[in-house]
């Protein structure tokens, strides 16, 4: 047995990577699992993107690192993009680009913050972001956004929590997995109360493109750009692109924050693909490419929304962003005598859909659904459901 430190013994896996394994691998071994775990696009990644990475490879632009925080042309690009998008005039050496939004999510936290510095989560919260708090030694300090208030925090609590010091507080919008997506009046006080503090801001923007609101998408930097100052801003192309699989994400924000976190990819992960690079150019040249798939997530949505009046007992939020929806099943959860990671096993293996636990997001009422599926699939899917919630809900008989 390894003796592994107390950060290795602490680790946990991630749930909703896990349990898109598992949905996949059952996939495999023939059974007929439809999967709604996955946190990523069923499209493949655009025809000319592909391209622009065999083109690369072709040219020979592969075999050497390129600078560690991303090949100058593209860091420009990236800046340009993000200062028309949010109106703030960032310079190329105010980005950086990372191996995913996740890590570009860790290098950040780990930039700014020391062991025991405490961390403001909105909950529902993306599952990564407590881990990567605990791994840095940090406090995850929760701030709560009750479903009964659309998944907006609740401002006395942050106040408060804000008043104890935070020294950086995650924000995600649209959300995983709530699927909320804050306008202008949300933000608003939100960003009121953090400007009165010294409290940094991480934003994660990565479903940036798919809104589905009239306001469209709302950064806090487009509400108060005048925090941009004490903002880092964190995207990239896996959600919008359909590309999980190549790894890339980038951060925004002031030139320090950023120099610090390249300095530490220089030593654990080095520049990302260099192939990966190019193609995410010519993306960022291209964003008309995104248009098609939002709106196929929008009809996915219309889909799941009319479907859900067929399940007894459970409702949702209706969703503004992302492609997931958050059911409320507290009742069937009830009758059955369930927490959500039994009940989300109980559909696996009864019922073959995959699902992932509300508790993964720190909230044991909620399952969360993808709809990034084709129609057909969804249709089974919530047949299945409708059957499994019927049944769950059915009085026990003698
Ligand atoms: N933030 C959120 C909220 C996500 O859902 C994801 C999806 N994995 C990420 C960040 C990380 O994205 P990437 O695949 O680019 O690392
Ligand atoms: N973000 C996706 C999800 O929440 C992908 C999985 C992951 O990176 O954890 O399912």
């Amino acid at each position: 047995m390894t003796n592994l430190s107390n950060r290795g013994r602490m680790l946990k896996p991630s749930v909703t990577l896990e349990l898109s394994a598992l949905a996949r691998g059952l996939q495999d071994a023939g059974r007929p699992v439809i999967n709604l775990t996955a946190g990523e696009p069923d499209f493949p990644t655009p025809e000319l993107v592909v391209e622009a990475a065999h083109h690369a490879l072709r040219e020979k632009k592969h075999f050497w690192y390129t600078p560690t925080p991303g090949v100058k042309p593209l860091r420009e690009k990236i800046a340009q993009v993000y200062a028309q998008r949010l109106g703030v005039p960032f310079t190329f050496d105010q980005t950086v680009v990372t191996n995913g939004a996740k890590q570009a999510l860790f290098d950040a936290l780990a930039a700014v913050t020391d062991p025991g510095d405490r961390v403001g989560i909105l909950t529902p919260y993306w599952v990564t972001y407590v881990e990567q708090a605990r791994i840095l030694g940090c406090e995850p300090v929760e701030i709560p956004c009750p479903a009964d208030g659309g998944f907006r925090p609740d401002l006395e609590v942050l106040e408060r929590e804000l008043g104890r010091g935070l020294r950086v507080l995650m924000v995600n919008s649209p959300c995983n997995p709530t699927g909320a997506a804050f306008g202008r009046r949300d933000w608003e006080p939100i960003l009121d109360l953090v400007a009165r503090s010294q409290t940094l801001i991480l934003s994660d923007e990565i479903y940036e493109d798919i809104v589905f609101s009239d306001e469209g998408h709302v950064s806090p930097l487009h509400v108060r750009p005048e925090l941009a100052d004490r903002t880092c801003v964190v995207s990239g192309l896996s959600k919008a692109f359909a590309m999980t699989g190549w790894r890339i994400g980038y951060a925004m924000g002031p030139a320090d924050w950023i120099r610090a976190m390249s300095a530490l990819q220089g030593h654990t992960t080095s520049n990302i693909n260099a192939v990966t690079q190019q193609a995410a150019l010519v993306a960022l040249d291209h964003r008309e490419l995104i248009g098609p798939m939002v709106e196929k997530f929008a009809a996915r949505r219309s889909l799941v929304l009319q479907r859900l009046a067929q399940l007894p007992m459970v409702s949702a939020h209706e969703p503004e962003g992302t492609f997931y929806i958050y059911l409320d099943v507290t009742k069937p959860m009830q009758s059955r005598g369930d927490d959500t990671s039994s009940l989300a096993r109980w559909l696996l293996e009864e019922h073959a859909v995959a699902v992932i636990p509300g508790v993964a997001f720190g909230d044991d009422t909620h399952l969360r659904l993808s709809f990034a599926a084709s129609e057909a699939t969804l249709n089974e899917a919530w047949d299945r459901l409708a059957n499994a919630f019927a049944m769950a809900v059915r009085p026990a008989v003698g």
